[in-house]
């Protein structure tokens, strides 16, 4: 997961590095380092978050360096471990997002050799590795040699003591250049180099770059290759808090625009004549992006008739359901392994397959044969929310397609409105039953069964309290035993198919004291009558209801979090963007 950060130009390198890894800290924070030439290595790197202490690499020198903000998958977070890691000459440094699968046998094969290890991180054979390959000039040629010896999954930055160059690879984990002027950068993604370049060029996997200030060459396994040039057209504003307190509140009032501007880049030239009568649909993702492909499986088998199946990317591959149709993947950075990884599957059964990310240029977009951009920009709270919501603007709009005549879009025209008004509810009172829970139930039946599942993902994830999320018939299959004065439960409760029997289902819930927070229309007083706390939404599309119940959820979350003190933006062990499997 982590973010990396390369430079060769004319900067002093270390602000360049630090300013780019604190811009990418979402993909990891438990430890950060950075190593500048000189032309001597100069090395900083302790645990800790970069936003916190990263002055502290400040000054080192150089205009040529490689830095690293971690998320431990071998090893625990500490100084020792934190990237990069060097070999036993301390010339070469290595940064490293991904896993090094085989590293064991290597490092076994490198210490019998007279190597000498000094962490616990799989990263640290590369380091040596390299070392046993470098004839002291030609650095290319040696990280060619050692990524040939790896399996598993890396994006790499290399530098050695005395060069100009530095070595950038990639297999299964995202690294991008940035092209400038006289100036060459490499990140994990293009938010460190908004505002130095918008020129881009994606490596793909198999790809080595080697840059310097004159430009940068790529090869992909030994044969020189050419990659595009893209422009990236985010602006450098939409990666700051903008007087918000954390990204995710800023995110979360982003929503309208979010959801207005990705509904209106979905249109009829958006989708291929090949996707809109599928015999069937596999949609597959992760987290807050496997709850949109739900709502979507709900929403497309109910308008469209057409069989949907929804999977869970980390499951996909460990069973090899019958594939027909077409494959859908939802990922918010268009990196997300376990994803990409069922991507990959789909493909090798021949179906069409069809992507829905927010990152112009990701993996994902590489590899799946049509792809549909959600328009969240930049989202840099580890919690997704305004990508959550742009997804459901997507697969709306997608539904719409595949039905043909425009079913919902006269209705969404009006969700921009309604989410800025649920953006002003006062929900304190519901807050105060959140606060002390150390357990809670989110319900909701139908269409809302997935956004109970992501109101409760939402809770778990930034306020740590453990919550559930269920369909709403399912608690008296067993979770019911837990119902008490101390399991507050979150009831979703829109007019429409599902009102009745879920206000039978509050009710009952009610009679074991499980204090209730509903929501549901504005005005239902026999709702809000029967529940100790009600949070209204506007009379409006059950479509619309259901993306502004959303919205609430996520500032139920949000208020919690910030009222038990947590860390919001950068919740403990987690990162946004899950690189690896
Ligand atoms: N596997 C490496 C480590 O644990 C890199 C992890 C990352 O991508 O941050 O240090």
């Amino acid at each position: 997961m982590c973010g990396i950060v390369g430079y060769v130009g004319f900067r002093p390198a270390a602000n360049v590095i630090v300013e780019g890894l604190q811009k990418l800290e979402y993909r990891g924070y438990d430890s950060f380092g950075v190593a500048t030439n000189n032309p001597c290595l100069e090395v900083y790197k302790c645990e800790g978050k970069i936003s916190e202490k990263g002055e502290r690499a400040l000054n080192l020198h150089g205009t040529i360096g490689i830095g690293h903000t971690r998320w431990a998958t071998h090893g625990v977070p500490s100084d020792r471990n934190a990237h990069p890691h060097l070999d036993c000459t301390g010339r070469i440094a290595v940064v490293h997002n991904g896993i090094i699968e085989n590293y064991a046998a290597l490092t076994r094969e490198l210490a019998a050799r007279g190597h000498v290890f000094r962490s616990e991180t799989d990263t640290e054979v590369v380091a040596h590795l390299i070392e046993e390959y470098y004839d002291g000039s030609d650095l290319r040629d040696a990280v060619e040699k050692a990524i040939a010896r790896l399996d598993g999954s890396y994006a790499l930055l290399v530098t050695v003591e005395g060069s100009d160059v530095v070595v950038a690879a990639r297999d299964c984990s995202p690294l991008v250049l940035g092209i400038g002027d006289q100036e060459v950068f490499a990140a994990s993604d293009v938010t460190p180099l908004l505002g130095y370049t918008e020129r881009v060029v994606y490596l793909e996997d198999g790809d080595l770059a080697e840059i310097d200030r004159t430009g940068w060459r790529i090869y992909s396994r030994g044969t020189p290759v050419q990659r595009p040039i893209e422009h990236v057209d985010w602006d450098v504003e939409t990666v700051k808090k903008g007087g918000f307190p954390h990204f995710m509140l800023k995110e979360i009032f982003e929503q309208p625009k979010v959801f207005y501007d990705t509904l209106h880049g979905i249109t009829e030239a958006s989708l291929p004549e090949r996707y809109r009568r599928p015999s069937e649909i596999t949609v597959v993702a992760c987290g807050s992006s496997y709850h949109a492909g739900l709502v979507f499986k709900y929403l497309c088998e109910s308008t469209c008739r057409i069989p949907v199946r929804a999977e869970l990317g980390s499951e996909f591959k460990y069973f090899t359901p019958p594939l027909k149709g077409i494959v859908t993947v939802i990922t918010q950075s268009g990196e997300t392994a376990d994803t990409l990884a069922a991507l990959k599957k789909a493909k090798a059964y021949n179906c069409p397959t069809l992507a829905i990310t927010n990152v112009l240029g990701s993996t994902v977009t590489r590899i799946a044969d049509h792809t549909l951009y959600m328009r969240a920009g930049p989202e840099i709270s580890v919690a997704a929310t305004k990508s959550f919501i742009a997804q459901l603007a997507v697969l709306m709009g997608l539904v719409d397609l595949m039905k043909g005549g425009n079913p919902f879009g006269a209705a969404l025209e009006r969700a921009n409105s309604v989410i800025e008004e649920v953006l002003l509810l006062d929900i304190d009172k519901a807050v105060e039953i959140c606060r002390p829970a150390e357990h809670l139930f989110y319900v909701g039946r139908g269409l809302f069964y997935p956004i109970a599942l992501e109101g409760a993902l939402k809770m778990k994830e930034i306020s740590y309290i453990h919550a559930e999320g269920y369909a709403a018939g399912e608690l008296k299959h067993g979770p019911f035993a837990l119902l008490s004065t101390e399991t507050p439960v979150v009831a979703l409760c829109p007019p429409g198919d599902t009102y009745s029997i879920m206000l039978s289902n509050i009710k009952e819930m009610k009679a074991r004291n499980a204090p209730i927070i509903g929501i549901g229309a504005r005005g239902d007083r026999e709702l809000t009558d029967i529940v100790d706390v009600f949070l209204p939404i506007p009379e409006s599309h059950e479509l619309v209801q259901l993306v502004a119940t959303s919205v609430v959820l996520q500032q139920l979350a949000y208020r919690t979090a910030v009222a038990l003190g947590r860390d919001v933006d950068q919740p403990r062990n987690l990162a946004k963007s899950v690189t690896v499997e």
